[in-house]
């Protein structure tokens, strides 16, 4: 698919490297794990937001924007790439933040919320848990606006059709890869949150018909409210794309549980898969979303659902900051629920 007719910024230099991983695969005996290193996307640090950005971001600059306006938790990867990216770019950013975990955001901390405030946020505007992230987006927009400002809205982890298509541009650059290692590559396990990371590549591998089953691990839904989303996604994504064709329910396949007790709150299962991808392939993951998405990878892999022998490609969507934020929960020396 031409995916040049869409305007793009580039914040990564090539592709980002396919690896196998023959330690982990060794030490897991079940299927041989291949990881794709999105984590070394470009912005500051890469990660899957990163991909969203470079169509997001060209059309703000097209639309005239001086500043971005997003949403996330507080320790958002999404705010804090975002703001990497209008840095780069010269624009302002303010983010709304939403307080999922009550009083969880603390002005001083530590991993994304430190380099908020290093790479110069301009206004964080604080709501509690369920607001409406685009009534409060809005009305930073109408600020904006009152001094003569033009605000761009992203709406949280840039998930809409235009950011999405960073994964159409993902699927294209794994067709190509596969084809470059010869590799067959069996089933894909990738996180699935606000689901433009999950919905894009799902609707890219439609539309360049790879016929790869795509695995999502919920990171703060189980099936029955995350799936819906990930079919609106990847439905808004092929629109935007022109496929003029109705993605199949079943092609939408999550997995609950890996991220309970909660969004965020780290679980035992996380940090074991932390722990062993940081000792078996010197690979770091992240407490939020990485680990627990790797713990679906292990535990699909435990109770047979992906089998030995078959390659299994892990997407690796980043989130490095957020480890400083939880030390002490990763080395063991904090309790943490099953
Ligand atoms: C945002 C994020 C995800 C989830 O991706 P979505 O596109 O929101 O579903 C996964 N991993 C990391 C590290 C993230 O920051």
């Amino acid at each position: 698919m031409d995916l040049s007719r869409f305007a793009r910024r580039r914040y990564t230099l090539g592709a980002t490297p396919l690896e196998f991983l023959p330690n982990f695969t060794r030490a897991l005996d079940g299927p041989n794990v291949w990881i794709k290193r999105d984590d070394m996307l470009g912005l500051t640090p890469g990660g899957n937001k990163t991909r969203k950005l470079e169509f997001l971001v060209a059309d703000a600059l097209a639309k005239g924007a001086d500043t971005l306006v997003t949403c996330g938790a507080p320790q958002s990867n999404h705010c804090r790439a975002t703001l990497s990216a209008a840095v780069k770019e010269g624009l302002k950013c303010r983010f709304v933040i939403e307080e999922r975990v009550a009083n969880s955001y603390k002005q001083d901390a530590s991993g994304n919320n430190f380099l908020f405030r290093l790479m110069g946020v301009e206004a964080v505007t604080v709501v509690p848990g369920g607001s409406s992230m685009v009534d409060a987006m809005n009305r930073v927009v109408d600020e904006l606006a009152a001094s003569g400002r033009k605000g761009y809205v992203i709406p949280g982890g840039g998930s809409n059709a235009i950011g999405g298509l960073g994964y159409v541009a993902c699927a294209q650059e794994l067709q190509q890869q596969f084809f470059e290692h010869g590799v067959r590559i069996d089933r894909i396990v990738v996180g699935s949150g606000s689901s433009g990371t999950h919905g894009g590549l799902l609707a890219g591998f439609l539309g360049n018909r790879i016929d790869i089953p795509i695995l999502g691990i919920g990171v703060s839904r189980d099936p029955a409210d995350q799936d819906p989303l990930v079919l609106n996604e990847a439905q808004a994504v092929a629109n935007l794309l022109g496929l003029d064709m109705q993605v199949p329910r079943e092609a939408v396949v999550t997995f609950g549980e890996y991220w309970r007790p909660k969004y965020s709150v780290p679980n035992a299962r996380m940090v074991e898969a932390v722990q062993m991808l940081a000792r078996t392939e010197a690979v770091l993951l992240d407490p939020v979303y990485t680990g627990k998405v790797m713990a679906g990878l292990i535990g699909l892999s435990r109770n047979g659902t992906l089998r030995k022998g078959e390659n299994v490609l892990f997407i690796h969507t980043g989130g490095m900051p957020s480890v400083h934020a939880y030390e002490a929960e990763l080395l063991g020396n904090v309790p943490v629920p099953d």
